[in-house]
C-alpha cells in the first residue's frame, strides 16, 4: 500500500507511521500522538483513521472498501503491544474512540472511553484488576458515554437522574463512593433506559461498539453545532475529522491513579513552570465535569495536596515530559495525562490557549531563551490578544461570582474590548449629569437603543457603552473603539421603558442609577458592580502612574512591539480628534494622525448652537458670523493636537457629515434654537423641513458642503493656519495635511484646493482670510503643509489619475468606500447582514474586514491611477479597517504608505504591518 492510499496510521511503542507535521491527514490530536510516540514518550498504543476517510464516508455514506481490514490489522498490532485481546472474556483490551480535526473544535463529538466492555468481558476486567468496583465504574461510564454520544440519549435527562437516585439511596455525595453492586445495578438501569429511549439496545458486541463510535465521530462533522462553529471560525468543511482509536489506560484504579491537564507555562500570566490540575482516582471527563474540585499540579506546601507533594516521582516525570514537549514544539503546550498505578501516560499535547498577558510574556521569554526568533515572537501573538492587554479587565473572581449568582442579564456583540462597571444612564444628558454630580469621578454606563453624533459628550464621560441595536460598525461601536471604551452593541434583550427612566431585561427592571457591568470582550451584560483594574501598559504609557521598571508586562509588551517595528514597511497612524486622543495615540506608537475628524469639534454642547445658527442662516454673511464664533475653539483644538503630535504629520479632514445631522430635532430643540437666534420657531421649523434629507449619507455632505457654502472650509482652513502659526511660533514643528472628503469629480478638489491653500497661507502669514493676498511677512516662517483627498467613492477610484493632479495625498475612507461599493448603508445593514453571515452568503462583514475582491480592487485601481500621475503620491487608509490585521495585510500588498486606526488599535496595526512585511517583502520600499 502506498502512502497516498493509506487510511490507517499506527502509533505507540516508541514509533509511529505518521508525525506531527501531518495534521491535515491525521488531525491535530492524531499527528501529535504520533509525534509523542516517536519521541519515545509513554503514549498508549493506537491508530488514527484519516480525515480523507471521513470525507469519503460523508460523501458516500459508506466506508471505503478495505477499511475494515486495515482497522482489524491495526487493532491486532495494538493487541500485541498491550498483550490483550479486544473482546476477550479473560483479559479484554479496552479502547477509546476520540475525534480530532486539524484545529481543535468544540462542538464536535466527544470521546467514548472503555469501548469493548459487555456482560462477558466485564468478568475478565474484574478478574484481571481484582477490583469489581473499578470494572463496573468503567462499564457504567461506557453505557453513559456511548448512549449520549452515539445513540443520542441525554445524560442530563436520562442517566444523571438515575445516578443521583443511586447516590441518594446509598447516602453518598460522590460517584466514587458508590460500591460495586450499586454500579452494577446502575449498568442494568442505564442499559434499559437506553433501549427504551433509543428504540434499539446498547450494542454488546465490542466490534459494533467500536464501529458505532467511529461512525458517530465522522458523522458529527456535519452536526449543527460543528457546522455553526466552523462558520464562525471560518474552518473549511472539506477538512473533515480524523478518528483515533487508542488502548485505554485507567486513572480510576485507585488512589495511586488519576488524570489531569498540565500547561508548560501559566496560561494566565505566562510565568514559566508547569501549571495545571489533576484528580486522583478518576477518568478523563471528570476533570472538566466539575463534580469534584481538582487539585493543583505544582505547590510545595502539603496542604494543597498537589501532585508535587502527593506523587513526587510522577511530578518529576511530568515536568520532564512537559519541558521536552515544549522544546520540541517550540511552543507552550497543553498536555492531557493519566496516571495508572504509579505509571504516567501522555494522552494529548497541543498548543496552549492563553490570555493576552501570557501570550506576550511567553513569546518574549521564548525569544530570550533562543527557542524562537524575534519575528516568530511577534507573529505568534494574535491581534485580539494584544487588544486584551490594553483593556481594563474585571477581577476574575468577582466576575465568576456574579455569573454564579445569576447576575448575567443578557449578551450582545462584543464591540469594544474591556470591562466597565458603573451607574446606568439612559441618555447622554443623564450620563453627563450623573458624571458631573460625582465630581467627574462617578463611573457611568450609557445605555441607549442606539447612539448618534449628538450623544458624543455623554459617551465621552461614560465608562462603557451599551446599545440595544446596531452592529460592529454602528456609530456606538466605532466611536467607543475610537475612545478605547468597553462597548456592547446589538443587545436585543434590552427594552427601554416609555418613561425613559428604566430598562427591562427579561424579568428584571433596572432604573437609571442602578449599578450595571458590561464586558466588551465577551459581550456579557451583568447586574451590579464588578471591580475593574486598568491595564499596566496604559498605566506606564499614558497615566504614568507606574514606572517602566515596575511593570514586567509593560517591558514585555515594549520589547515585542519594538521587534515588530523593526520588520515593517508601512507606518502606522491613528485616528484622533482631540489632544487627549492624540497623546494616547502617540504613547501607543502612532507615527502621526491619519484622520482628525473636525465634526466632533462641532458637536460639543457649547458649539452646536453656533453650528445650527450657521446652517440656518439665510445669507453668506449670517453664516460667516456664526462660523466666526467657532474659529477660536477650532484653533485651540488644532493647536492642542499639533502640540501633542510635536512634528508628526496630522491629517485634518474638513467638515464631512450631512448638514441634516446638525439640525435641531423635536419642538423643544427647535424652540431653544429659535430663542437663541431671536427668530420665530415656525421659521426655524420650516428651514429644518427644507434641509431634511431622505438619504443624508448620499446627500449634502463632504466637500459638497463647501461647494455650496465655501465659507465653511474657508473658516476651517483659517483656524488650521492660525493654529499652525501659533504653535510653530512657540518652537514646535507642525506638519498639517488638509484633507477634503467625498470628492467625486476632480473639479471639486481643484476649486477647494485653491480656496484652502490661499486661506491657509494667508492665515499663516497673518493675513485675514479668504482670497485675501498674503499679508505682511509678520508671523512664523513657512509651514510645510499638503492638501489631499479622501477616496471613498467608486467614481473617485476610477478617475483617480485625474484627481491626483490636484492632490498631494490619497487616504482611503474605506467605511464609505465599502458602503458605496456595496450599496449597503452601514447604519441599517445590521438588520440583515447577520443573516448573510449566518447562512454563509458572504464570508465576513465587509465593514469589519476589507473586501479584497471588490473594494480592494477599487483601491488598487486608484493607487495605480494616482501613482501613474504622481509616483510619489502618499497613500494611506483611515477607515475602521486600518486596525484589522487581515485588512492591514491587504494594505501592505497594495503598496500603501500607512494605515491609520483608532489609538488603541495602533499596537495591533504595528504587529499586523510587520507580519505582512515578513509574509511578502516588497521589492521597492516606498517612503514611510
Ligand atoms: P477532547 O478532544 O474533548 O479533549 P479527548 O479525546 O482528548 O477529548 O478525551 C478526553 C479525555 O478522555 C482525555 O483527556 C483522557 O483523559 C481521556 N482519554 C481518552 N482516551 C483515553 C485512553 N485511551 N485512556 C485513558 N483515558 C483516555
Ligand atoms: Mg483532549
Ligand atoms: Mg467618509
Amino acid at each position: 500500500m502506498t502512502n497516498a492510499t493509506r487510511r490507517v496510521y499506527q502509533f505507540g511503542g516508541g514509533a509511529a507511521d505518521g508525525d506531527g507535521g501531518m495534521k491535515e491527514l491525521l488531525g491535530g490530536k492524531g499527528a501529535n500522538l504520533a509525534e509523542m510516540s516517536r519521541l519515545g514518550l509513554p503514549v498508549p498504543p493506537g491508530f488514527t483513521i484519516t480525515t480523507e476517510v471521513c470525507i469519503e464516508y460523508l460523501e458516500k455514506q459508506t466506508f471505503p472498501s478495505g477499511l475494515s481490514d486495515d482497522v482489524a490489522a491495526a487493532l491486532r498490532k495494538v493487541e500485541e503491544r498491550m498483550q490483550r485481546r479486544f473482546g476477550d472474556p479473560k483479559a479484554p483490551l479496552l479502547v477509546s474512540v476520540r475525534s480530532g480535526a486539524r484545529a481543535s473544535m468544540p462542538g464536535m463529538m466527544d470521546t467514548v472511553l472503555n469501548i469493548g466492555l459487555n456482560d462477558r468481558t466485564i468478568e475478565g476486567l474484574i478478574a484481571d484488576s481484582g477490583d469489581p468496583r473499578f470494572a463496573y465504574d468503567c462499564y457504567r461510564r461506557l453505557v453513559e458515554m456511548y448512549g449520549d454520544v452515539v445513540m443520542g440519549v441525554s445524560r442530563e435527562e436520562i442517566y444523571h437522574p438515575l445516578l443521583e437516585a443511586a447516590k441518594k439511596r446509598r447516602g453518598v455525595v460522590e460517584d466514587r463512593h458508590l460500591p460495586a453492586e450499586d454500579l452494577k445495578a446502575l449498568v442494568g438501569e442505564f442499559k434499559q433506559a437506553t433501549h427504551r429511549r433509543a428504540g434499539v439496545p446498547f450494542p454488546e458486541e465490542p466490534g459494533d461498539q467500536m464501529w458505532g463510535a467511529i461512525q458517530a465521530v465522522f458523522g458529527s462533522w456535519m452536526n449543527d453545532r460543528a457546522i455553526a462553529y466552523r462558520r464562525i471560525n471560518r474552518i473549511p468543511q472539506e477538512w473533515g475529522t480524523a478518528v483515533n482509536v487508542q488502548a485505554m489506560v485507567f486513572g480510576n484504579l485507585g488512589d495511586d491513579c488519576g488524570t489531569g491537564v498540565a500547561f508548560t507555562r501559566s496560561p494566565a500570566t505566562g510565568e514559566t513552570g508547569i501549571y495545571g490540575e489533576f484528580l486522583p482516582n478518576a477518568q478523563g471527563e471528570d476533570v472538566v465535569a466539575g463534580i469534584r474540585t481538582p487539585q493543583p499540579i505544582s505547590g510545595a506546601d502539603s496542604a494543597s495536596k498537589s501532585l508535587e507533594t502527593t506523587m513526587p516521582a510522577i511530578y518529576r516525570e511530568l515536568t520532564g515530559i512537559a519541558q521536552r514537549l515544549e522544546k520540541h514544539f517550540r511552543e507552550m503546550q497543553d498536555i492531557e495525562f493519566t496516571i495508572m498505578k504509579g505509571r504516567l501516560f501522555a494522552l494529548q499535547t497541543r498548543r496552549g490557549e492563553r490570555t493576552g498577558l501570557a501570550a506576550v510574556r511567553i513569546s518574549v521569554e521564548m525569544a530570550g531563551e533562543g527557542m524562537i526568533t524575534k519575528e516568530e515572537a511577534f507573529s505568534r501573538v494574535k491581534a485580539e490578544r494584544l487588544n486584551d492587554i490594553l483593556a481594563p479587565a474585571f477581577d476574575p473572581l468577582e466576575k465568576a461570582a456574579a455569573l454564579r449568582d445569576g447576575r448575567l442579564l443578557a449578551k450582545g456583540l462584543n464591540a469594544g474590548p474591556g470591562a466597565a462597571s458603573g451607574a446606568l444612564a439612559l441618555s447622554a444628558e443623564a450620563a453627563a449629569r450623573m458624571h458631573a454630580k460625582g465630581g467627574g469621578s462617578r463611573r457611568v454606563i450609557l445605555a441607549r437603543a442606539e447612539t448618534s453624533p449628538e450623544d458624543i459628550t455623554g459617551m465621552e464621560v461614560s465608562a462603557g457603552i451599551l446599545t440595544a441595536r446596531g452592529g460592529m460598525t454602528s456609530h456606538a461601536a466605532v466611536v467607543a473603539r475610537g475612545m478605547g471604551k468597553p462597548c456592547v452593541v446589538g443587545c436585543g434583550a434590552l427594552q427601554f421603558a416609555a418613561d425613559g427612566a428604566s430598562i427591562v431585561v427579561g424579568s428584571r427592571t433596572l432604573r437609571e442609577g442602578d449599578p450595571i457591568s458590561i464586558d466588551g470582550t465577551s459581550g456579557e451584560v451583568m447586574a451590579g458592580e464588578i471591580r475593574t483594574s486598568p491595564p499596566e501598559v496604559l498605566r506606564v504609557l499614558v497615566d504614568k502612574t507606574l514606572k517602566p521598571g515596575e511593570s514586567k508586562s509593560f517591558r514585555d509588551f515594549d520589547a515585542l512591539l519594538s521587534w515588530a517595528d523593526g520588520a515593517r514597511r508601512m507606518s502606522v497612524r491613528a485616528n484622533a480628534d482631540t489632544p487627549h486622543d492624540a497623546t494616547v495615540a502617540r504613547a501607543l506608537g502612532a507615527q502621526g494622525i491619519g484622520l482628525c475628524r473636525t465634526e466632533h469639534m462641532f458637536f460639543a454642547e457649547e458649539r452646536i448652537l453656533a453650528v445650527r445658527e450657521m446652517i440656518l442662516a439665510d445669507s453668506v454673511d449670517g453664516r460667516r458670523r456664526a462660523l466666526e464664533k467657532i474659529v477660536p475653539m477650532q484653533r485651540s483644538d488644532f493647536a492642542g493636537i499639533f502640540r501633542a503630535m510635536d512634528g508628526l504629520p496630522v491629517t485634518i479632514r474638513l467638515l464631512d457629515p450631512p448638514l441634516h445631522e446638525f439640525l435641531p430635532h423635536g419642538t423643544a430643540d427647535i424652540e431653544e434654537v429659535a430663542a437663541a437666534l431671536g427668530k420665530p420657531a415656525g421659521a426655524i421649523a420650516a428651514k429644518v423641513a427644507e434641509l431634511t434629507e431622505a438619504n443624508p449619507m448620499l446627500g449634502h455632505r463632504g466637500c459638497r458642503l463647501a461647494i455650496t457654502f465655501p465659507e465653511i472650509y474657508e473658516i476651517q482652513a483659517r483656524a488650521i493656519g492660525e493654529a499652525a502659526a501659533e504653535v510653530a511660533a512657540a518652537g514646535v514643528a507642525v506638519h498639517p495635511e488638509i484633507m477634503i472628503p467625498l470628492v467625486m469629480v476632480p473639479e471639486e478638489l481643484r476649486r477647494l484646493r485653491a480656496l484652502v491653500s490661499a486661506t491657509f497661507e494667508a492665515a499663516v502669514a497673518g493675513g485675514s482670510g479668504a482670497g485675501g493676498a498674503p499679508g505682511g511677512a509678520r508671523g512664523a516662517a513657512k509651514i510645510p503643509y499638503t492638501i489631499g483627498t479622501m477616496i471613498e467613492l467608486p467614481r473617485a477610484c476610477v478617475v483617480a489619475d485625474q484627481i491626483a493632479v490636484h492632490a498631494d495625498f490619497f487616504s482611503f475612507g474605506t467605511n464609505d468606500l465599502t458602503q458605496t461599493t456595496y450599496g449597503l448603508s452601514r447604519d441599517d445593514a445590521g438588520r440583515f447582514l447577520p443573516a448573510y453571515l449566518d447562512s454563509g452568503v458572504i464570508p465576513s462583514d465587509p465593514f469589519a474586514v476589507l473586501d479584497p475582491e471588490g473594494v480592494g480592487a477599487l483601491i488598487e485601481l486608484a493607487v495605480r491611477g494616482g501613482r501613474g500621475v504622481k509616483p510619489q503620491l502618499k497613500v494611506g487608509i483611515c477607515g475602521e479597517h486600518g486596525g484589522d490585521p487581515s485588512s492591514v495585510g491587504f494594505c501592505h500588498r497594495a503598496g500603501l504608505d500607512y494605515v491609520s486606526c483608532s489609538p488603541f488599535r495602533v499596537p495591533i496595526a504595528r504587529v499586523a504591518a510587520a507580519r505582512a512585511a515578513l509574509a511578502e517583502p516588497l521589492a521597492s520600499s516606498s517612503n514611510k
